[in-house]
């Protein structure tokens, strides 16, 4: 049934396909991983950047490529009421280039770190960890081009998953070559490949002219069949290639970073150089989508959105798939109830406390019921998991005083309302 007839009709509303709602319980949980996150990027000298979630349709189509399937069957395109071409973000990093160069921040001196997080929207098949709206947290790092900024870059993401407790992961690396040696072997993998091409998938087919290095990250296993053995552009890099992916492999070797060369891990695009890498999990939870974060150098991007040739190098991590390793997070309770049959009364103390940084609930009447009784009411307070209650009763009332009990052993002590605050300050060790 369409939206509008099933509202009409007062039938309940689903969300589209692909999304979802992060409710209370998981909303604790997403707001730790952004916490957790944060520190490590900004400890790492990257500043936030918020960029629109739609922007001109064509800057995807120039700056993820329209060879890709991102652009070519995943986008959220629409028209606006002017016409114009507008789409959703599919990736972050177009949008933030294109931010890059509107604020003249090639001018400011390199490297510009940048780091983002947010929604990003494909249409795509959906299914465990691949959603039609899901969210990425992504770095990036403009104007540095020695393999000291990749190495950074990628400690950075094996330091994002440490701070989130993901532990087992490995990290694939791989280089593509650059615009000097990428060329020929191009034409040394379709030689390799051409006498097989009858037999590989149809999107293999289209790849091999259009795109060859694609053909090699093929999910098909009877197309990897295929390419077993095929030439590996790390045999055909140019000698400042080499050097660039022998000083990474150093550097990462000597931070501590294992890593699993990966011959098979290409980027397609012309923009795309030397470096790429993912971080890919061991982890059933995650269906067949192993990779949590994905990431490389990018130093022709920034030419093709117009701007001055500037090397470039990020990654962007997936938070569903990251959040579906991580613990459940602790239930969210007040540290405080207030337990009053004064309704005026309850809300004032509630008000102060909370005033005072301390979490604090109360009762309110239920839908067509009335006031609940203090028996009642402590049960609530029970519920709710609170480790205080804050008793004011008629006595305590018209003492000007309040009974503060332990939840968990039951201890109370009666005190002056005006020594409350001193009271939690002193026995509770924070303000949750
Ligand atoms: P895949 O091969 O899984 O489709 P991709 O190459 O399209 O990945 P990238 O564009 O490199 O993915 O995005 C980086 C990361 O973002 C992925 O490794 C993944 O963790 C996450 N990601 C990508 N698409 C989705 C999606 N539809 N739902 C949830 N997470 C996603
Ligand atoms: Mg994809």
């Amino acid at each position: 049934m369409k939206a509008e007839k099933a509202e009409a009709a007062g039938v309940a509303i689903q969300p589209p396909r692909g999304t979802y709602d992060i409710v209370p319980g998981e909303t604790r949980k997403w707001q730790a991983l952004e916490a957790l996150l944060c520190p490590v990027v900004s400890a790492a000298g990257y500043k936030e950047i918020r960029t629109p979630v739609f922007e001109h349709t064509e800057l995807f189509k120039r700056g993820v490529g329209e060879t890709t399937d991102i652009v070519n069957k995943e986008m959220y395109t629409f028209a606006d009421k002017s016409e114009r071409s507008l789409t959703l973000r599919p990736e972050g990093t177009a949008g933030v280039v294109r931010a890059y160069l509107s604020h003249g921040l090639s001018r400011q001196s390199p490297p510009v770190k940048l780091w983002y997080m947010g929604p990003m929207f494909r249409y795509e098949r959906t299914q465990t960890g691949r959603q039609r709206q899901f969210h990425q947290i992504g770095i990036e790092a403009f104007g540095s081009e020695g393999p000291a900024i990749d190495a950074e870059v990628i400690v950075v993401a094996v330091d994002c998953m440490a701070a989130v407790g993901v532990k087992n992961f490995q990290v694939h690396l791989n280089s593509i070559g650059c615009r000097q040696c990428r060329p020929r072997f191009r034409e040394i993998l379709k030689e390799a490949i051409a006498s097989k091409r009858q037999y590989l998938c149809q999107d293999c087919q289209d790849r091999f002219e259009r795109n060859p290095l694609r053909m090699l990250d093929c999910k098909s296993p009877a197309c990897q069949e295929h390419y077993q053995g095929a030439p590996a552009s790390l045999d055909n890099l140019c000698p400042d290639c080499l050097s660039h992916w022998q000083g990474l492999l150093s550097l990462l070797a000597e931070l501590g970073v294992a890593v699993v060369i990966n011959e098979r891990l290409v980027r397609g695009l012309d923009y795309y150089g030397r470096t790429v890498f993912e971080l890919i999990a061991d982890d059933t939870r995650l269906g067949v989508q192993s990779t949590i974060c994905a990431g490389g150098r990018y130093d022709y991007l920034v030419e093709t959105l117009g701007g001055p040739p500037t090397p470039a190098v990020g990654w962007a991590a997936g938070l569903e798939r990251i959040s579906l390793l991580m613990e459940p997070a602790q239930a969210e309770t007040p540290l405080t109830f207030v337990v009053c049959p004064s309704a005026p009364a309850a809300l004032k103390l509630a008000c102060a406390v909370r005033r005072a940084g301390f979490s604090c609930e109360l009762d309110f009447p239920p839908q067509g019921g009335s006031p609940r009784g203090f028996a009642r009411q402590l049960q609530q307070a029970n519920k709710t998991g609170a480790a205080w209650s804050l008793i004011q009763g008629e006595d305590e009332l018209q003492g000007g005083e309040v009974t503060v009990k332990s939840m968990k052993d039951g201890s109370q002590a009666r005190i002056p309302v005006e020594k409350l605050i001193a009271f939690l300050q002193e026995n509770c060790r924070n303000g949750v």
